[in-house]
């Protein structure tokens, strides 16, 4: 999640880009980087469809039904939003009547908390796309789960969920589908060209890392980021790598007891821009930064 207010790309899903990236995996890809534009999943099984993330409003939603629909021929379908932030899912209600919509319940409790809060922030600070949200509800899902919940969609497609929370939202979750390839959706704790948004006192820079690492840990072939291009394992490497580096700059100029926090923040929020000047969101940066100093972590 990032609000762009001069946002000049109106964020639909580039449907016509889908591709299938492993047996019976497909993706609508966000392959230009379009601000509110997320990866979105299609999960095609024997007996059942999946579908990861909708994207920004009713409209996308639609339209990333009808390409499951049209990969599922007449099998049951079910989505899920890989967390709370309005390009995931905001708008999915205009299908629920069709689908079996799954979220675990630390999202569900945030989705209700924070959703009319971020819909109103969003309508105000990008005008250009409010009516993109018009008709957005928040309803809650037909299946909820805590820690983990596996759904064998048929034919050798099983698909794990699991709460990776408490890093970029409460309710995040890892989506591991374990076919003949395994493929990780990672949801925005993993971009790819963009730094990651730590949008509330519920997002911290700490157990980041420590859910990248359990990602890693799953191992799998290809991973789907919330945003930016696929690829294999490294891109979770390469994001931890960026928010270790922060944090371990944070704790050598602590230990050399010569910078005050704030000084500190500005150095390692420097270099790390400077490590990345392409990428996008560029605020966030010294945020994962500040993150990690003193009054913050109190
Ligand atoms: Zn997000």
């Amino acid at each position: 999640m990032s609000i762009k207010p001069s946002q000049a790309t109106t964020p639909v899903v580039a449907t016509s880009a889908i591709t299938e990236i492993a047996d019976g995996v497909w993706v609508v890809p966000d392959s230009d980087h379009t601000p509110m534009v997320p990866n979105i999943g299609i999960v095609v099984g024997a007996h059942a469809t999946l579908v990861i993330d909708t994207g920004f409003g009713p409209d996308n939603a639609r339209a990333v039904l009808e390409q499951a629909r049209r990969l599922s021929d007449r099998r049951p379908i079910f989505v899920t939003h890989t967390h709370c932030h309005p390009e995931h899912g905001y708008g999915a209600n205009v299908v629920a009547g069709e689908v079996t919509i799954v979220y675990n319940d630390a999202q569900w409790s945030e989705l209700q908390e924070k959703g009319p809060v971020i819909l109103r922030m969003f309508r105000k600070q990008m005008p250009a796309l409010a009516p993109l949200l018009d008709g957005v509800e928040f309803i809650r899902p037909r299946l909820l789960y805590t820690g983990s919940l596996n759904l064998d969609l048929g034919g050798g497609q099983t698909v794990e969920f699991r709460e990776f929370g408490g890093a970029h939202s409460l309710g995040d979750q890892g989506i591991l589908v374990r076919g003949s390839t395994s493929v990780l959706f990672t949801g925005d704790l993993v971009e790819e060209g963009t730094f990651g948004v730590l949008g509330d006192s519920d997002s911290h820079t700490d157990p980041w890392i420590d859910r990248l690492k359990r990602f890693e840990q799953l191992d799998p072939d290809l991973v789907v980021p919330g945003h930016g291009h696929l690829g294999g394992p490294e891109r979770i490497a390469d994001y931890r790598a960026y928010l270790e580096l922060a944090r371990r700059r944070v704790n050598e100029f602590r230990a050399a007891g010569e910078l005050s926090e704030a000084e500190i923040v500005d150095r390692v929020g420097a270099e790390i821009l400077d490590l990345h000047p392409d990428w996008q969101n560029q605020i966030w940066a010294r945020k994962a930064v500040e993150d990690l100093t003193w009054p913050a972590r109190a």
